[in-house]
């Protein structure tokens, strides 16, 4: 049977634009259609709006430290809505370069809701479309719990599109936008609680991160209370929110931000006329190639639930077009060893096991640790201090793990990383020169262990 197209994928975010391009660029014929905006969430609600609040964020640090280096400064005045219109300029221009590389590379663009109506035809706007291969590539939604007075929370989507900085406001999770969003909101001037049902926020990530940037956070004055769940949220008559926690404790607010996770973006798609199948958390299942339970339908990104991150959304478009398009050029996403940081102030960067990974796979484990006051706060007042720390297989000498919580630790957890791809050993790591002075090359000279 003719199709209309080889390849049609449906949303045109961070998996589905490179998939598409990368399709279109061997040779097939391909359409993207997207319902809200070009980019996804990592351009529009996502990674990039997110990393320019958190530049603008450190700049507050930035100005008080500068009086030990001998500046003095004015007093300094923060204004929200000029960071957010600029923002909004710098994210209409990367949607541009979004349409262009895909009209550039002869992906067909379709703007609006793509429905299945079978497993090789989509509908948009009212035209029905063929295609030999579907790529579901739709993404994910905020999750916020069902509680009284959910309505008058937010979540990351109006969060970036807020008409003036709270006065106080109360962040809710643990997790990584939970805990960036608290860090901007805390620079910028509000008055900033984070809220976290467990223990200790940051699950998954190594202890001795989470406990160091507890401590960190603490001393920067970020009111972090754990063990602390809200039962129902009511707006008052002047416009602010009163907050009842689970535990009876009363709270007073301007605003709640939920940041409780994010569920797979599958309304109205019309799953229901495939044979597509979810798994037990309710995402897209897919096999290693990522096609799903119906032959011609596959998925990608934050819809399969795997690692939610932009790399690996678009390792899995690239894979997807090659597997589709290139079989010879195909091969697997590993995924061992993805790198992440948290743009936390200051920052997590990490690769590879945590210490509790290694000791529950058996592993017999070397810990190297370092913490330390970095040089660029020495001359002033800022106590804060970065940890680092490696995690070594004692039998091989394999690192298997790094771990930071510091100043561009984002930025240094790359380069290690390649280092741990490439099988890197502790020797390895020893026999490295240093970039002096730096933090990073406290990386290359941690020499005794503190824990085997
Ligand atoms: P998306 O980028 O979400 O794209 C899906 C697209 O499909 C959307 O544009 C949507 O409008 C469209 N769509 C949905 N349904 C339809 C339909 N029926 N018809 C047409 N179009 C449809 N990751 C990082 O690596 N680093 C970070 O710093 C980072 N920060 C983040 C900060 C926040 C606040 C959030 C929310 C996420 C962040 N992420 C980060 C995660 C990252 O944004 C996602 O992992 C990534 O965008 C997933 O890409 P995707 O292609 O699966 O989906
Ligand atoms: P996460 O899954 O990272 O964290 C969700 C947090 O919410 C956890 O602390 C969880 O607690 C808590 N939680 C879940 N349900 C509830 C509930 N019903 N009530 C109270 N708390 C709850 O999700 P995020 O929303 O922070 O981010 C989504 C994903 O986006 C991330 O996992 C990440 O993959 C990606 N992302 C990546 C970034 C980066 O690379 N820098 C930045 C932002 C997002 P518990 O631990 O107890 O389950």
């Amino acid at each position: 049977m003719a199709y209309d197209f080889d390849l049609y994928v449906i949303g045109a975010g961070s998996g589905g634009v490179r998939s598409a391009r990368f399709a279109a660029g061997f040779g097939a014929k391909v359409a993207v259609a997207e319902s809200r905006y070009l980019g996804g969430t990592c351009v529009n609600v996502g990674c990039v709006p997110k990393k320019l609040l958190v530049y603008g964020a450190h700049f507050a640090e930035d100005f008080e430290q500068s009086a030990g280096f001998g500046w003095t400064l004015g007093e300094a005045d923060f204004d929200w809505a000029t960071l957010i219109a600029n923002k909004d300029r710098e994210i209409n221009r990367l949607n541009g370069i979004y349409r262009n590389l895909l009209v550039n590379s002869g992906v067909t663009l379709h703007e609006g809701h793509a429905r299945l109506i079978d497993p090789h035809q989509v509908e948009i706007n009212g035209q029905r479309y063929t295609a030999k291969h579907i790529l579901i590539a739709t993404g994910g939604w905020p999750q916020i719990p069902d509680i009284p007075g959910r309505e008058h929370a937010i979540s990351s989507n109006e969060a970036f599109f807020l008409k003036e900085l709270p006065k106080r406001i109360l962040v809710v999770g643990g997790g990584y936008i939970a805990v960036e969003f608290a860090g901007i909101f805390h620079g910028l001037g509000a008055d900033t609680k984070l809220l976290y049902r467990g223990e200790l926020f940051l699950r998954g990530f190594d202890g001795a991160v989470r406990k160091h940037l507890q401590e960190e956070l603490t001393k920067r004055g970020l009111d972090l209370q754990f063990n602390a769940d809200i039962e129902r949220i009511e707006k008052q008559a002047d416009g602010s929110l009163k907050v009842t926690l689970k535990d009876g404790r009363e709270l007073a607010t301007d605003c709640v931000f939920y940041a409780t996770g994010r569920r797979p973006m599958l309304d109205n798609l019309g799953l229901e006329n495939t044979g597509v199948k979810l798994d037990k958390r309710g995402f897209i299942e897919v096999d290693e190639q990522y096609q799903s339970a119906e032959p011609s339908i596959l998925a990608i990104g934050d819809v399969i639930g795997r690692v939610q991150l932009t790399p690996v959304a678009l390792a899995e478009g690239m894979a997807v077009a090659r597997r589709l398009f290139k079989p010879e050029q195909y091969r697997p996403v590993d995924y061992n060893m993805i790198p992440t940081a948290v743009f936390s102030l200051p920052n997590i960067g990490t690769v590879g096991l945590t210490e509790e990974q290694a000791r529950e796979a058996g592993y017999k484990v070397q810990i190297f640790e370092s913490r330390f006051r970095p040089m660029k706060l020495t001359l002033t007042e800022c106590q804060e201090r970065t940890l680092m720390k490696l995690v070594v297989d004692a039998d091989t000498d394999k690192v298997l793990g790094c771990h930071m919580v510091g100043p561009d630790a984002g930025e240094i957890v790359q380069g290690l990383a390649i280092a741990l791809k490439a099988g890197a050993t502790k020797g390895d790591f020893d026999e490295t020169i240093g970039v002096h002075p730096t933090a990073a090359e406290e990386f290359v000279t941690m020499r005794t262990p503190v824990a085997g």
